[in-house]
């Protein structure tokens, strides 16, 4: 028989992400790898990244023009006395300098002449043979880059824990990083079981249905920087499931789908009682996912580790999600509990919840207990988003979710919101 859940094991929204966001903080991935800049979109960052000189490495001219001195300007329009022409890359040694009086041509991303403090923009120039009409003004340092004003040489441009997107990487690209250190990524494992429950590529008899929350899991932990580790399923029987478990208790993080609600066959947490498991919570007071699990067990250290004697085993606990088998609340859980965890053990610096403000384009009526997550649809015009709830037939409704892009988040004190208020949105 499925145990009781002790009351006190069920937590608000608020308190069991509390609660993963603690564990979270203590966790550290356990190893370092160098990759190829190429390689690297979406790792981990595992070192500092510095400016190897300054930047800009001279003062950049951020426009087509005539570097000029600002003062030669005070009168409009002026005629200055072109004495060169500046393109980007041009060598040190031919670069022209300008005195009072002169101007010198100048391209985008080249650099400014000794002499010139501004540029202006080859739109309000007439050029006539070697000299050049003026007939708009400029300040000192108009449309130049100072020198080393976007970052000094030896400044910290990129900070480990810092997760590698394509502007992380064009910084590290723009300081000459061609390779780059990054944690190793997590191992999760993903155990999926119901007897009902059978494989994609098996012909589902009638009362079967087909294993989806192995491949969205999988897909949600590579999004979200881990290596999935997709487990066989386990039938709703003690010892195949004790059999697995043990089998996902070798990857650093063990995700398990299905059997932890109140009936006869959920033996997710009778079995994970009997691996010492210590619970954090039992059920969060949300839906979808309200029978979500969450707990660690003890590791032995390995021999190997034991030998080494020295230093404690990188960890000595693995972290557990048990998981609603509905698609959608595995979905759902995965994204509010779980992965706090994974980025923790990936080396991710810890992130907050973000929720933005959307208006409610149709009533919504639901009722009061349990803060929702409800699959919905985010649009609009411009800066004025809409939100709305997709129909969809419950927490099993894979189609509706997949058509969602957020889920907007309704208050348990809420039984009604009025079309027209703004309401908080997840995005997915
Ligand atoms: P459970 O949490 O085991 O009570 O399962 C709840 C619902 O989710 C049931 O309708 C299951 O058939 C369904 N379900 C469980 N595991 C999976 C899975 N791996 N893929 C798709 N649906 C599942
Ligand atoms: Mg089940």
């Amino acid at each position: 028989m499925a145990a009781v859940p002790e009351p006190s094991l069920i937590l608000s929204f608020e308190e069991a992400r509390q609660v993963v966001e603690q564990h979270a903080a203590a966790l550290r991935p356990h190893g370092r790898e160098l990759l190829d800049l190429l390689d690297s979109m979406g790792r981990v960052l595992a070192e500092p990244i510095a400016a190897d000189r300054n930047s800009p490495p001279f003062p950049r001219a951020t426009r087509d023009g005539y570097a000029v001195r600002a003062a030669d300007l005070a009168q409009l329009p002026a005629t200055l006395q072109v004495v060169g022409e500046i393109k980007a890359g041009i060598a040190s040694s031919e670069m022209p300098a300008i005195e009072a009086g002169e101007a010198a041509a100048i391209m985008t991303g080249a650099p400014a002449p000794a002499g010139a403090d501004a540029v202006v923009m080859v739109e309000y120039t007439s050029r006539h043979g070697d000299q050049v009409q003026i007939t708009k003004g400029v300040a000192a340092g108009d449309n130049i880059v100072p020198a080393g004003s976007e970052a000094q040489r030896g400044e910290r441009l990129l900070a480990p824990g810092v997760r590698l997107d394509h502007g992380a990487i064009a910084v590290a690209a723009s300081v000459g990083r061609s390779r780059v250190v990054v944690y190793v990524q997590p191992k999760v494992a993903v155990l999926s079981t119901g007897d009902e429950v059978v494989d994609v590529d098996v012909p589902p008899g009638p009362n079967q249905i087909r294993n989806s929350n192995s491949y969205s899991l999988a897909a949600q932990i590579q999004a979200a920087g881990g290596e999935p580790v997709v487990l066989p399923i386990a039938p709703d029987e003690p010892s195949r499931l004790r059999e697995l478990i043990s089998e996902g208790l070798e990857a650093d993080m063990l995700l398990i789908t299905g059997g932890v609600s109140m009936g006869k066959y959920d033996l997710v947490e009778q079995v994970l009682r009997g691996f010492q498991a210590e619970f954090f919570f039992t059920g969060a007071q949300i839906q979808p996912g309200r029978p979500v699990v969450f707990g660690r067990i003890p590791q032995s250290p390995s021999p190997d580790a034991q030998s080494r004697a020295r230093a404690p085993a990188p960890h000595i606990y693995r972290y557990f999600f048990g998981l609603p088998g509905n698609p959608v609340s595995t979905m759902v859980t995965f994204e509010l509990f779980a992965r706090p965890i994974l980025e923790a053990l990936s080396g991710q610096m810890p992130r907050k919840l973000i929720f933005v403000h959307a208006k409610l384009r149709s009533e919504i009526r639901t009722k009061t207990g349990l803060k929702r997550f409800l699959p919905a649809m985010l649009s609009g015009e411009f800066e004025q988003a809409e939100v709305e709830l997709l129909r969809w037939q419950g927490s099993g409704d894979i189609a509706a979710t997949s058509r969602a892009n957020c889920y907007i988040v309704i208050p348990p004190d809420r039984d009604r919101i009025a079309a027209g208020e703004w309401v908080p949105v997840l995005m997915k």
